[in-house]
């Protein structure tokens, strides 16, 4: 039987829902949760990230700012912009969005913002709150991977889960978050011996990794639950019939757009062994955004006290 399909499309838009809602009732009482972010160069997929996080935060009712900075900018010069973010009592989230120019130093200016207003969860101070199950701002992504698998109300205390990847951006904030759910948790990376016996196990399998369709079905133990983080770009005709065989909807994606997209999961072979699979797109890209916003009325209740 096919795997029934993960949609984080929909789980995205409650959240959303939620999240307007509550900032209407805070307007009320002259409250509004609002974001800075803070882009540095002229990458264009990250211009299209923050523009899409800018316009979600204008449809949901929160306030924006969005501070466009030239590729010379130094770190110093960064660095005294977040200082003066930290000070603006409206500003309850800030975003410096990754990556930056590499004369930057991004540790730097990550350690500088505001643990309270770290709305991508990543400063040393939410990652060790992490750690603990104490309090804080967690990183979006896996933050939305949890709160899509307990919509699905999919088990997480007890079950065997193995996070494919360790990144301080998703693997390994997964890993923590999914054992403080009562997981037992293995997180393997590009050192792990042997992976399909180690995932074979897993009741749910995350795979982060950003390796094209890697994780086939020799990884996946019949009917677990496969979460699918990664974007990868399919380029060639070959590799787009091998992973989407007669798929006019992807072979007409490629032809108009030159790729199209796969996870780090063979789609084909995930739907065949799995019992939820998670779609690429509409699967875990949705909720990172959606998560942002909640993230950010979070930052906004914490430090305002309301
Ligand atoms: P990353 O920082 O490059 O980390 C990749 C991790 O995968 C590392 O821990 C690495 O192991 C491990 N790995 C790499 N190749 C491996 C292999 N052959 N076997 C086993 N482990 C391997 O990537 P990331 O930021 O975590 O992102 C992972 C994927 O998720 C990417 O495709 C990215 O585009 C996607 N992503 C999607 C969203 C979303 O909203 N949908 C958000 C963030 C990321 P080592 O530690 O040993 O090097």
């Amino acid at each position: 039987m096919a795997a029934n399909l993960l949609d984080g499309t929909s789980v995205a838009k409650a959240i959303k829902e939620e999240v307007a809602a509550a900032v209407a009732e805070y307007r009320e009482r002259d409250l509004r949760p609002g974001l800075a972010a803070v882009l540095v160069g002229n990458d264009p997929a990250s211009h299209i990230y923050v523009s899409s996080k800018v316009k979600t935060c204008e449809a949901l009712g929160l306030y924006s700012e969005k501070i466009e900075l030239p590729e010379t900018t130094s770190t110093a010069e960064l660095l005294a912009l977040v200082q003066e973010l930290n000070a603006r009592d409206e500003i309850d989230g800030i975003l410096v969005q990754m990556p930056l120019p590499a004369h930057i130093d991004a540790k730097v200016i990550l350690t500088a913002v505001d643990p309270g207003k770290d709305v991508d969860g990543l400063h040393p101070v939410n990652a060790g709150r992490l750690a603990l199950n104490e309090d804080g701002l967690r990183p979006c992504t896996p933050a939305g991977i949890v709160e899509m698998l307990e919509r699905y109300d999919i088990k997480i205390s007890g079950a065997n889960v193995v996070v494919l990847g360790r990144s301080r951006l998703v693997g390994l904030p997964m890993a923590l978050l999914l054992l403080h759910k009562n997981a037992t948790v293995t997180v393997c990376h590009s050192r792990t011996r042997d992976l399909p016996a180690v995932t074979g196990r897993a009741d749910i399998l995350v795979a982060a990794i950003g390796r094209m369709a890697m994780v086939d079905g020799s990884f996946i133990k019949p009917g677990a639950v496969v979460v699918d983080v990664g974007m990868n770009h399919v380029k060639s005709r070959e590799d787009l019939e091998r992973l989407y065989p007669d798929n006019p909807k992807r072979r007409a994606a490629f032809d108009k757009n030159g790729y199209t997209l796969v996870g780090d999961v063979n789609p084909q072979e995930a739907m065949a062994t799995a019992s939820y699979f998670t779609p690429v797109p509409g699967g875990v890209g949705p909720l990172t955004i959606a998560m942002l916003m909640k993230n950010t009325l979070t930052a906004m209740k914490m430090r305002r006290g309301s």
